[in-house]
C-alpha cells in the first residue's frame, strides 16, 4: 500500500473477476475541460457521469488504475445511511431529519439506476444483514427496526431471532439479526469500471497512470501531473485517504485504516446454501466490525481486522482465516484463493469531509468505512454544487472536523490509541 505510482490492482478476487476495462491514455499536454476530477474511485467517476450527463466537458486524473482504491477493493456491501449521521445534525440551524432521510438512500437509488440504464455486470443482489453479537447490540437492531417502521420503509425488514440465526446464517454465532432487503452487495470494481466508461461515453475524457501533483488556485484552476496539466473551471478532488494534496488545508483530517478480506475458494452448492441461504451481506455490529457474503461464484468474501497504522498484517490470510472459522467452522478445509488489503479513510468526528476550499475548488473524502452508498451520494452534492445548488453541500460544509495538526504518522498513533479503546468498547 505504498504510494509509488502507477501500481497495478492489488491481489483481489475484483481484479481477477473484472470486466475489461479500456486502457486510459496517459495526461500529456496541455488540456482545459469545464470540470478535473482528481481520483477514479467511486466518489471521483460517479461525479464525472453525473457531470457528464449534464452536459459538463470533464477530464478525470487517475494516479493508477480506474477503481484502484477502496472503490476497487471492498466488502462490496451496499448498506444505507452514513456514519456520523447522528452527529451531523447538531451542526445545523434547522431541523435536517427529512434531508438525512433522503440522503441515507440516494446512492442506492444512483447505483440502481445505473446499473440499468449502462446495462452494467456487477453482480448486484439486494439482502443483508446487521447481526448482534453482545444484547446491547440486539437492542440498537430493534432500535433501527423500529425507526424503520416508524419511517414506513417501503422495502422488507425483519428482525430474526436467536432461535431463527441457525436457519438464516448456518452459524451459532450470533444472538439475532435484522434483515433488509433494501441493502445488498455488488461486485465493486465491476460497478466502478462500468460507470468509468458510462462516464466516457457521455463524453468525459478518462486518464489513468496520471498523478496528480498540484492544483493552482484561481479564477480558472490549473491541475498539474508530471507531464501535463488541466486548465479548467472547477476541481472535485476525490483521493480520498490515498491523496495528500492541498495538505495546508485537509491534512490531518482523514486518517488510514487497515481493512483486510480473503476470499475463499468457490464453495460446493450444499455448503454456500448452509452458510448463507439468502444470500445476505453480513456485518457485524462491533465498532471494528467483520464482514462477509457470498461472490457470485460462491465463494465467501470475509472481511475484518480493522487497524489504524495503515501496515498490512505479515500474512492477511493468517490474520483473518480464524475470524472466519470461529464464525463458520465447516469452512476449515477450503482454500484461500486470494487475500487483500485496503485504506479506510477515518475521521474523527465520522461525518463525511466534503465541501470546499474556495469557490470553485470541491473536495469529498472520509467515509469512515460506509463508502459504496455515500460515494454516490457525494459525487450527486458535489455535481449539483457546481451546477449551483448547494444545499446539501453545505450541510456537509458546515461541520467542523477535528485536525490533528503535525506529520501523519503522530495523527495516525493517536487514532490507532483510539482504535484499542474502540476494541476496548467490543470486548464490553
Ligand atoms: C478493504 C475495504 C473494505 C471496505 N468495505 C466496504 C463495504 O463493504 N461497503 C462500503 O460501503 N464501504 C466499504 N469500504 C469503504 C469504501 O470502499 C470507500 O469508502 C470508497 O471506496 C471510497 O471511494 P473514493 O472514490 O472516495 O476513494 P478511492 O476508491 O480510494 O479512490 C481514490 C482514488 O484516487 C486516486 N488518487 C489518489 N491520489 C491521487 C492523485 N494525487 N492524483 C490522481 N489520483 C489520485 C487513487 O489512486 C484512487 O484510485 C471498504 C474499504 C476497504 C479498503
Amino acid at each position: 500500500m505504498s504510494n509509488q505510482y502507477p501500481q497495478p490492482h492489488c491481489n483481489s478476487y475484483y481484479a481477477a473477476t473484472a470486466n475489461e476495462s479500456p486502457d486510459y491514455p496517459l495526461l500529456e499536454g496541455a488540456n482545459s475541460c469545464d470540470v478535473c476530477v482528481i481520483g477514479g474511485g467511486f466518489t471521483g467517476i460517479s461525479a464525472a457521469l453525473q457531470l457528464a450527463e449534464r452536459g459538463y466537458k470533464v477530464s478525470v486524473l487517475e494516479a493508477n488504475r480506474i477503481g484502484w482504491g477502496g472503490s476497487g477493493r471492498n466488502g462490496g456491501q451496499l448498506i444505507g445511511g452514513f456514519s456520523g449521521e447522528r452527529r451531523l445534525k447538531k451542526f445545523q440551524d434547522k431541523d435536517i431529519s427529512d434531508l438525512v432521510w433522503n440522503m441515507r438512500w440516494a446512492g442506492h437509488e444512483i447505483i440502481r439506476q445505473r446499473i440499468e440504464k449502462y446495462a452494467i455486470n456487477c453482480d448486484l443482489k439486494f439482502g443483508y444483514m446487521d447481526v448482534a453479537i453482545k444484547p446491547r447490540h440486539m437492542r440498537d437492531l430493534q432500535e433501527e427496526y423500529e425507526f424503520l417502521q416508524r419511517m414506513d420503509f417501503p422495502h422488507e425488514v425483519r428482525l430474526a431471532p436467536k432461535e431463527e440465526m441457525e436457519d438464516v446464517l448456518g452459524t451459532k454465532a450470533y444472538r439475532g439479526g435484522l434483515i433488509n432487503m433494501a441493502n445488498g452487495h455488488l461486485h465493486p470494481l465491476n460497478l466502478c469500471i462500468g460507470e468509468a466508461v458510462a462516464a466516457m461515453r457521455q463524453g468525459a475524457a478518462i486518464f489513468e497512470r496520471s498523478p496528480v501533483i498540484s492544483i493552482d488556485h484561481g479564477g480558472k484552476p490549473r491541475v498539474r501531473t508530471e507531464r501535463g496539466e488541466v486548465k479548467c473551471d472547477f476541481v472535485i478532488l476525490a483521493g480520498n485517504v490515498y491523496h495528500s494534496l492541498e495538505a495546508r488545508r485537509l491534512g490531518g483530517i482523514v486518517f488510514p485504516a487497515g481493512s483486510f478480506i480473503i476470499a475463499t475458494e468457490a464453495l460446493p452448492a450444499e455448503l454456500a446454501q448452509e452458510i448463507n441461504p439468502l444470500d445476505l451481506a453480513v456485518c457485524d455490529s462491533n465498532y471494528a466490525v467483520d464482514y462477509f457474503r457470498l461472490s457470485a461464484d460462491k465463494r465467501l468474501l470475509f472481511g475484518g481486522r480493522c487497524n489504524y497504522s495503515g501496515r498490512e498484517p505479515r500474512s492477511i490470510e493468517k490474520s483473518i482465516f480464524p475470524r472466519m472459522i470461529k464464525i463458520f467452522p465447516q469452512l476449515k478445509n477450503m482454500k484461500i484463493e486470494y487475500a487483500w488489503g485496503g485504506k479506510i479513510g477515518i475521521v474523527i468526528n465520522r461525518i463525511p469531509h466534503i465541501g470546499r476550499l474556495d469557490k470553485n475548488i470541491f473536495y469529498a473524502q472520509g467515509y469512515s468505512g460506509h463508502g459504496v452508498n455515500v460515494t454516490h451520494l457525494a459525487g450527486q452534492v458535489l455535481a449539483d454544487a457546481i451546477a449551483g445548488t448547494c444545499e446539501r453541500l453545505d450541510v456537509f460544509d458546515r461541520v467542523k472536523h477535528y485536525r490533528i495538526p503535525g506529520s501523519r504518522w503522530f495523527g495516525n498513533q493517536l487514532v490507532a490509541l483510539g482504535m484499542l479503546y474502540v476494541r476496548l468498547l467490543d470486548l464490553l
